[in-house]
């Protein structure tokens, strides 16, 4: 079996080589990936149905299609992202050429999490192959029929010279990080991001760091309880609540609180039935170890629980359940919740719902439900997150024009589309001089007249 170095020394030297550079390359081995995508979807879908028990519309709409409207967005884009971007000058480099050259900056190293385990390895990919890279993905090990699957198609549609998977847990992955990449791009929890800070800082690599964090949700002023039910439910229960961009808590006043649970209820009897359990459309917790994690933050919880509680060790379900009277404090609060638990938390005023949000580390969204702008334009003047949406959750996600990355504590850089093809790109300034108007330079050179000393 080829050690790290060893791929990395095949990928370096494919890179020096220049294969990568022509967009001619790039386009293939996108169009490879595409028909990756294509030719494998009924196994891709097992994958994820083995995973994670994925429905196969979810699988469908937030993994297959994601990668697949990347490489027809990027196939259709890259031409136009690659040219050169002309800058406006000044009097003195007048009769220069000055633009910005997107070049590729080497050997990515792409790290995924399980809970999107196709789409947050390949969309980063895509970037990297656009921008002229090569790279090494490390599917997540806990996805293990994805990462098996990938290992497996990788190697059979893509350059082997230029792109590689290394598979692995946390002990492998340390280890690859041993290496020099020319950029790391992990998507995951704040807590293995800050191991990637520390391996990148060994060798001054960049980094792009795509976390989580605790989104929140907030109701305020008029709005239509049904739809907002059903679309904050929807985007929340989504993967079973598994998703980076889920609503990871409600605030709004006690009066739509109590209009809200009734049309919650009925939307989750809507969605799931009377026996969520026995629902095909509910995705199951990932690993026994998620499991245990979730049900322990349920026990510890003071909140009072609505709707839900009831969960399966066996078969890792757990209901989709709201809870009530959850303070600031609560241990819901403490952490990202991951798993589908809704705690409503209350505030009177849009101000003080504002002010507790703004408590809170910079989530990787935020979402605001009203049909008054007001409200929907003060939320967004008075907070800080990585993307926004209002009326709705997730959704804003899927539009690859808009970067998805986050801010602070939800981390840094972002991707999709251009945005991804630039995080990955090298902006070089470049400078055309000629030889014309030496006279004029003259003025600069020394020996320094009296008049310009004094300047
Ligand atoms: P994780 O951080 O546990 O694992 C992510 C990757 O890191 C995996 O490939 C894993 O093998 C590797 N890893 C684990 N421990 C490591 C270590 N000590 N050193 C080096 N690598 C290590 O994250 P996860 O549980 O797979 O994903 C859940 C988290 O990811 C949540 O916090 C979620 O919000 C976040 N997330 C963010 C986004 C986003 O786009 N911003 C998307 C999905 C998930």
């Amino acid at each position: 079996m080829e050690t790290h170095s060893q791929i990395l020394d095949r990928l370096r030297s494919a890179f020096r080589s220049g294969i990568t550079v022509p967009e001619a390359f790039r386009q293939a081995q996108l169009k490879q990936l595409m028909s990756l995508m294509t030719e494998n979807e009924d196994q891709i879908l097992d994958a994820l149905k083995k995973d994670l028990a994925k429905p196969k519309f979810e699988s469908i709409i937030a993994e297959v299609d994601m990668v697949i409207n990347e490489l027809h967005f990027t196939i259709a884009n890259l031409n136009s992202w690659m040219q050169p971007e002309y800058v406006s000058k000044n009097l003195a480099t007048k009769l220069d050429d000055c633009f910005v050259r997107r070049e590729p900056l080497g050997v990515v190293l792409i790290i995924g999490p399980w809970n999107y385990p196709l789409q947050l390895l390949l969309s980063p990919l895509i970037a990297a192959i656009g921008a002229g890279n090569c790279a090494i993905i490390k599917p997540s090990e806990v996805s293990a029929a994805t990462d098996a699957l990938v290992a497996e198609l990788i190697p059979k549609y893509m350059s082997q010279d230029c792109y590689a998977v290394v598979r692995g847990a946390a002990e492998e992955t340390k280890a690859l990080l041993k290496n020099r990449f020319d950029h790391i791009f992990y998507t995951g929890s704040q807590a293995v991001a800050r191991h990637i800070l520390h391996a990148a800082a060994d060798h001054l690599t960049p980094v792009t760091l795509e976390l989580g964090g605790k989104c929140p949700c907030l109701i305020y002023g008029k709005v239509n309880i049904t739809y907002a039910a059903r679309r904050l439910a929807w985007s929340k229960f989504f993967n079973t609540g598994q998703s980076c961009v889920a609503p990871d808590f409600l605030v709004c006043s006690k009066a739509t609180r109590d209009a809200l649970l009734p049309a919650l209820r009925q939307t989750l009897e809507d969605f799931y039935s009377k026996e969520p359990e026995s629902s095909s459309d509910l995705p199951r917790i990932v690993s026994p170890r998620h499991w245990t994690r979730l049900m322990e933050l349920l026990k510890r919880s003071k909140g009072k629980v609505v709707m839900g509680g009831e969960s399966n060790e066996e078969n890792k379900y757990i209901a989709p359940t709201v809870l009530v009277d959850v303070a600031e404090d609560d241990a819901l609060m403490e952490e990202e919740i991951f798993g589908p638990f809704l705690p409503i938390l209350t505030a009177e005023t849009l101000e003080e719902a504002i002010a507790l949000i703004n408590r809170q580390e910079k989530p990787l969204a935020l979402y605001v439900f009203s049909e008054e702008s007001s409200v929907v334009n003060t939320v967004l003047e008075k907070s800080s997150s990585g993307g926004f949406c209002s009326n709705d959750g997730i959704i804003h996600m899927a539009l690859p024009t808009l970067p998805f990355g986050g801010v602070g504590a939800s981390g840094f850089g972002s991707y999709h589309g251009r945005w991804g093809f630039e995080t990955l790109s090298h902006q070089r300034a470049v400078m055309l001089r000629g030889w014309t108007l030496e006279r004029l330079n003259g003025l600069r050179y020394p020996p320094l007249h009296r008049g310009q000393a004094e300047l």
